[in-house]
């Protein structure tokens, strides 16, 4: 009997780390406004990617939508107080579900823009096969409203933001969101700085396509700071680089293709965690050869 109970007691001690360990793997950083300027401000913690937050004269715009209510709540908590006008907008840089799952969370009224492309990939199989949940046309009132096809402008009030596409790469529907006073670009997932670059294959994304995207922004925009959904803000001098790493991957596969290396013999001459990233460019390479 006693050994019965301390058993018991033994199993009710591991259930109890187990749940402590998985709630704290869980913890979630508080919402963080960064100020950039007197007006513009990076949106860091919560659950999902990174963000901002732009006050116009009149209204607010925030840049993407994290991914549950209770980081949104604090995202309007923090612009609340900051100022008293309204959530205007709310841009959506591309529709990773990190990026877009919040947008059911803001206030009604809040005007949701994205690139055309992006909100037709709202819609598009998850990368495991399973269908969309924006789907379900429940969800149809927090699509993007808003869409744009190369560019597009936000004045609020006297305040310019520019909305731009440069094209095919991370998604087929990456906007890069341009406040031209602060020379501030945020860029959704355009670059990692820490981690292997994301590119969404399954949904049309394509690393060359990234490389002219990135090189396009920086001989477009005259942006000094880069703000993107999961690195510390960079400069020029760090998207050059992200440039110039993708181009020598690309260069590397392209070369073992040549040699007659097969996918898994070229992701072997890769570290472990670029093997997703080289299978896209291997295919891409691939089908650009069928296509000569
Ligand atoms: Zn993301």
């Amino acid at each position: 009997m006693k050994m019965k109970k301390i058993a018991c007691v033994f199993v009710l001690c591991l259930v109890f780390v187990a749940t402590l360990s998985l709630a704290q793997s869980q913890e979630v950083e508080p919402i963080e406004f960064r100020k950039l300027s007197d007006r513009l401000y990076q949106v860091v913690g919560g659950r999902g990617a990174n963000g901002g937050a732009f006050i116009g004269d009149e209204g607010v715009l925030v840049i993407e939508a994290k991914m549950d209510k209770s980081s949104v709540d604090q995202i309007i908590a923090g612009v609340k107080r900051l100022t008293d006008k309204p959530i205007q907008y709310l841009i959506d840089t591309h529709s990773d579900g990190d990026h877009v799952t919040g947008n059911q969370y803001f206030p009604g009224g809040t005007v949701i823009i994205a690139h055309e492309n992006c909100r037709k990939e709202f819609f598009h199989k998850l990368r495991d096969g399973t269908e969309s949940p924006w789907n379900d046309p429940k969800m149809a009132p927090f699509l993007p409203s808003v869409t744009y096809r190369d560019q597009m402008n936000l004045y609020l009030g006297s305040a310019k933001v520019e909305l731009w596409y440069f094209g095919v790469g991370h998604t087929t529907g990456d906007t890069v969101v341009y406040f031209p006073e602060e020379k501030t670009a945020f860029i959704g997932d355009q670059i990692f700085l820490t981690r292997v670059q994301l590119i969404h294959s399954y949904k049309g994304g394509n690393s060359f396509g990234h490389v002219r995207n990135l090189t396009k922004m920086l001989a477009t925009l005259d942006a000094e700071r880069f703000c993107s959904g999961h690195s510390e803000v960079t400069d020029r001098v760090g998207i050059q680089a992200q440039i110039d790493q993708m181009k020598a991957r690309q260069q590397k596969v392209r070369g073992l293709i040549e040699a007659g290396k097969t996918l898994e013999q070229v992701q072997a001459e890769f570290e472990e965690d670029e093997a997703r990233l080289v299978e896209s460019i291997f295919s891409e390479i691939k089908a650009s050869n069928r296509d000569l």
